[in-house]
């Protein structure tokens, strides 16, 4: 295991560059993500929070809670539901069943209230409808066909979760997009995860779930905690002890800086294996907050009107090709299945 931080090649990847095998390690990790923004792009990302929430004092914590605990007397933060699209596509019979899906929901719901443990980030997900697409090219390398799928099957706006299950090469499990990237690529915004990450698939190590629960973090903007290893702003979130490197497997202790606090090694923005995943942080769940308020809020909010565009919606095109309107999950509540281009 190497300690250094440079030698982490998901902070050297560009936001297109070809998957890599981490620290040349066989087993199959988090690692590798194809969308890594390197470190001046999340210093980029963390100057733009800041500016749209109207406050250079983030080192603040104090200012910085205030945005995301609005209309809250208790502090408990505010509840956000998230509509989420699910586009399920397929190789023939190889792909994930639907059956599955209402599983992969229950478990981001469970884990972002908090239900394994750690803080509940106020987040809950609203299954608003699927797709189905049988093609193999899109199936065998969702990242090389990344845009001709987004564009087909994206649905909403900055508010609403594509969550695109294929299969992806045996190193990666799930790439996201950052809400930062939203304004400029609409329609990659989203997150792509392996058919068998998801509750009870083939993957002994990743089949609970939690690799959609780490990529969704990323879609709302949260850092590895081990961003930027031991140096400040580690992930830009005080309660997550900074940590050089990723954690591999599940290390029964694992303190890598001198700052105080062991290693977050049960954190789901670091790379364990699922068996050892099980928190947020109230941290990771007020950025969450922040960064929703920054990009992705639907409304517009008084103050923060003036700095975010108004959420455009993407409507979907038909699938296959026949000029069908479907309704985008931002104009209707009802959940809708649709087959696409069987
Ligand atoms: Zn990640």
């Amino acid at each position: 295991m190497r300690g250094s931080p440079a030698s982490r090649p998901d902070a050297c990847l560009a936001r297109h560059a070809v998957p890599q095998r981490r620290h040349g390690v066989g087993a199959l990790t988090h690692a590798a993500e194809p969308r890594e923004p390197g470190p001046d792009e999340v210093a980029r990302m963390s100057a733009d929070l800041a500016r749209r929430l109207g406050t250079a004092r983030r080192e603040d914590p104090a200012e910085r809670g205030n945005a995301a605990r609005r209309g809250s007397a208790s502090g408990t933060l505010e509840r956000i539901t998230v509509p989420v699209w699910v586009h399920i596509i397929r190789d023939h019979a190889l792909g994930l069943p639907d059956s599955a899906v209402a599983r992969q929901i229950a478990v981001l719901n469970t884990a972002y209230s908090g239900g394994y443990g750690g803080a509940d980030t106020g987040v809950r997900f609203a299954l608003k409808g699927i797709t189905h697409t049988d093609n193999r090219s899109w199936f065998r390398d969702p990242l090389g066909f990344e845009e001709p799928m987004k564009k087909k099957l994206r649905v909403g706006g900055p508010e609403t979760l594509n969550l695109y299950i294929a299969q992806l090469s045996r190193l990666v499990l799930g790439y996201s997009t950052y809400p930062y990237w939203y304004d400029d690529e609409p329609v990659l915004d989203g997150v792509v995860i392996d058919w068998r990450s998801v509750p009870g698939g083939p993957l002994r190590d990743f089949a609970r779930g939690f690799t959609a629960v780490h990529e969704i973090g990323h879609w709302f903007g949260l850092l590895h905690t081990f961003e930027n290893g031991c140096k400040a702003p580690g992930d830009s979130v005080d309660d997550t002890p900074a940590e050089a490197y990723p954690t591999n497997g599940c290390p029964s202790k694992k303190d890598t800086c001198p700052a105080p606090g062991g290693d977050p090694i049960h954190n789901f923005m670091d790379y364990a294996q699922d068996r050892c995943m099980r928190e947020f942080t109230v941290g990771q769940g007020v950025r969450v907050h922040q960064m929703w308020d920054a990009y992705r809020r639907p409304a517009p909010l008084g103050a923060d009107a003036g700095t975010r565009k108004a959420a455009a919606t993407i409507e979907r095109p038909a699938a296959d090709g026949a000029g069908d309107e479907v309704p985008s999950a931002a104009q209707g509540d009802e959940e809708a299945v649709i087959e696409a281009a069987r």
